[in-house]
């Protein structure tokens, strides 16, 4: 996977003055070629990180400043951009157009995905995904490349940009995938399966204001200073672990990844262009999700641990639970949960713990930041 160039570019960009953002753009890519491989003609898709209809400042979204540089290297080779993602929710244009104009897009002039059809793919080297429904545009570009958005993350600890590619799945059909994975294990495998499949010629991290806590649409911006770019997904997101001090072995997609030989463990086995440890953001609010395999390891191995390690993740592992002074009623988690584990009492949501199958989209989609991930008293004795 790894052609030429570092693992991973870490350059500075305090702001998103356009200027500093050019320059650290062009910074960023010309260790892989400096977009050599764009020719005139070509049709580039950006696949940015457009989560819901929040404005920039928010940090939820992958900044439009960055996202105009980017268009702007692309054209001067002579070739078409397109800029497009499929949050959560309706895939069309009204509701597209409403993420388009809160996130700033519009406003800085940038060329917008209105291809809203669907396609049917076969992924025949998929681990666990062999089908998929995804959005028709990407489909018709003739290179691909990822924008992320650094951020916590309820249900995968990290997002980044293994977890971006999620975006290629109309909003429409998204509950659908968390009904057939639940387990954040087999998710993290059928992300690597997208991820695989699309293959972006290249993945950037937008990582100058980063959201921290209740991730990834209800947190706080938190300034990381950097833009990262590399052509593994999954070597920049161990890196963007190292940076928000989040420990690499809770973060699912890259359990996957070494499971599969595509990324190291620590940071410090990356090859790292940039001064990388400038960055790293102490005491910055994370999400971490502990897993079985780390207690069966505790146990030696065997049924008798597989069964500990089961009873112990079950045990610690973490729910959404409703801050019910901020939540106003809208029922939007109720209408977004794929196993139908909501209802409303009083106007405020009631969770069926036996139905929920904690994929947190209730967490990820709440317009107030009422719903929250908790954990359980036993999770939070044992992380001391
Ligand atoms: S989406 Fe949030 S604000 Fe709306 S009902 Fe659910 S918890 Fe309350
Ligand atoms: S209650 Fe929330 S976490 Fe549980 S299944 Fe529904 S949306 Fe997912």
């Amino acid at each position: 996977m790894k052609d030429h160039g570092p693992d991973v570019v870490c350059v500075p960009c305090a702001d998103y003055e356009p200027v500093r953002v050019r320059a650290a753009l062009e910074a960023a890519v010309a260790p892989f070629g400096g977009l050599d491989w764009v020719k005139p003609g070509m049709r580039i898709g950006i696949k940015a990180n457009l989560v819901a209809a929040m404005r920039p400042e928010r940090a939820a979204t992958t900044h439009p400043a960055l996202l105009r540089a980017l268009v702007d290297l692309i054209e001067e080779k002579g070739a078409e951009a397109v800029v497009g993602d499929s949050p959560g929710g309706l895939y069309n244009g009204a509701f597209l157009n409403r993420v388009y104009q809160a996130a700033g897009l519009n406003a800085a002039g940038l060329p917008l995905n209105h291809d809203f059809s669907t396609r049917e793919i076969r992924l025949p080297e998929g681990k666990l995904c062999k089908r998929a429904t995804v959005t028709g545009w990407l489909l018709d570009c003739d290179g691909i490349i990822n924008f992320a958005k650094l951020k916590s993350h309820g249900m995968m600890g990290l997002s980044a940009a293994a977890k971006n590619l999620f975006g290629s799945v109309p909003g429409t059909m998204k509950p659908e995938y968390h009904f057939r994975f639940p387990d954040p294990a087999d998710f993290a495998d059928m992300l690597l399966d997208l991820d695989e499949f699309w293959r972006p010629r290249l993945h950037l991290v937008d990582a100058v204001l980063a959201m921290e806590g209740n991730g990834p649409t209800a947190g706080q911006p938190r300034p990381v200073g950097c833009l990262l770019a590399g052509e593994n997904p999954h070597r920049i997101d161990l890196l963007c672990a190292g940076l928000i001090g989040l420990e690499p072995g809770t973060v699912p997609t890259l359990r996957a990844a070494w499971d599969r030989g595509l990324c190291p463990r620590t940071p410090e086995e990356l090859e790292i262009l940039g001064p990388w440890r400038s960055f790293v953001t102490e005491g910055f609010q994370i999400i971490t999700q502990r897993n079985g395999l780390q207690f069966q390891s505790i146990m030696g191995g065997g049924r008798r641990g597989a069964l500990f390690s089961k009873f112990l993740s079950r045990s610690i592992a973490a729910r959404p639970g409703v801050d019910k002074a901020a939540c106003v009623g809208c029922r939007r988690c109720q209408q977004i949960c794929p196993a139908k584990a909501i209802v409303m009492k009083n106007r405020r949501p009631v969770i069926d713990r036996k139905a929920c199958i904690r994929c947190f989209c209730c967490q990820e989609f709440c317009p107030e930041g009422a719903m929250r991930v908790r954990r359980p008293p036993l999770a939070r004795l044992l992380e001391r």
